[in-house]
């Protein structure tokens, strides 16, 4: 921690405290995510130290940028960009009831659809998905953060955490006690296309037990019919209750309305990294049979 210095405690999370610093090299302002490993078992610990190594290689425009970790007095820390535009969150909330443009919708969620592409290409979950955790930059770049329990995807199916953090994300699988997968981060994805749309919850209710009971068979109330087919459409294929009827990101990015916006945020180049499936196949098409 001697490089920085503490600006103040922005929050505490439901993995821990993230904290605003000032970098003592370079005079520039980074987050800092404090989690408390000491009390983990061995192999608990060693998992986050793992996980921490995947995070720190996620580069994206679309990502929030990862520069360090390290451990000291039992925590592990993660330094990370600080998002000086405020969360998406903040932004909904600063509305005021004054709805946002069709246009402005979707060049958010396409740059979140990117992100998201860009880790469950890499068999990445990231768990948390809501307004909270997607940030804007300075110059209104979207960017989505906080894979702090974002899991390596392991084939033996691991059962997943569940109830952590925010509800109003939770899916109708992980309401009914079966594992995260892909699809439950659709599920979330459709809770914050949703509340850009509304500026609302899809679903709220007053206690746990009601909510659970409309996320898994209650009815959301429509958006404004001033948003195209398209865009209500795509909403009733992300609250699909059955996971296996949710697109997936890449299904999504393929539709006509939101791939031709992709171009206004990648690169040709990036454009051709992140949509070259080849690159994470086994073999290449050249492989000796
Ligand atoms: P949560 O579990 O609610 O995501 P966090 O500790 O991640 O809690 O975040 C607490 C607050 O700090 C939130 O308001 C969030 O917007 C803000 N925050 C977190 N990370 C960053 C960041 N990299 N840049 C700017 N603000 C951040
Ligand atoms: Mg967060």
């Amino acid at each position: 921690m001697d490089k920085y210095v503490k600006v103040r405690k922005i929050g505490e999370g439901s993995f821990g405290k993230a904290i605003l610093v000032k970098a003592k090299e370079n005079g520039q302002h980074y987050v800092i995510k404090e989690i408390n490993i000491s009390k983990m078992s061995n192999k608990e610990r060693e998992e986050s130290r793992r996980e921490v190594a995947v995070l720190a290689n996620m580069k994206h425009p679309n990502i929030v940028l990862y520069r360090e970790s390290f451990e000291e007095n039992g925590c592990l820390y993660i330094v990370m960009d600080y998002c000086e535009g405020g969360d998406l969150f903040k932004k909904i909330n600063a509305q005021k009831g004054t709805l946002f443009s069709e246009d402005q919708i979707l060049d958010w969620f396409v740059q979140i659809c990117l992100a998201l592409k860009h880790i469950h290409d890499r068999k990445i979950l990231h768990r948390d998905i809501k307004s909270q955790n997607i940030f804007l930059t300075k110059d209104g770049t979207i960017q989505l953060g906080d894979f702090g329990i974002a899991r390596v995807l392991n084939s033996t199916a691991e059962l997943a955490r569940t109830c952590i953090g925010t509800p109003y994300y939770l899916s109708p699988e992980i309401c009914q006690n079966k594992p995260y997968n892909n699809k439950s981060d659709i599920w979330a994805l459709g809770c914050v296309l949703y509340e850009m749309c509304t500026l609302k919850h899809a679903f709220e209710a007053g206690n746990m037990k009601n909510l659970v009971l409309k996320i898994i068979s209650g009815p959301f109330p429509p958006v404004s019919m001033h948003y195209s087919y398209d865009l209500r459409n795509l909403l009733s294929q992300l609250f699909k209750r059955n996971p296996r009827n949710r697109p997936s990101v890449n299904s999504i990015l393929e539709k006509n309305f939101i791939a031709k916006r992709v171009e206004k945020f990648l690169t040709p180049q990036l454009i051709a990294e992140e949509f070259n499936h080849k690159i994470f196949q086994k073999f290449g098409p050249h492989a000796a049979p």
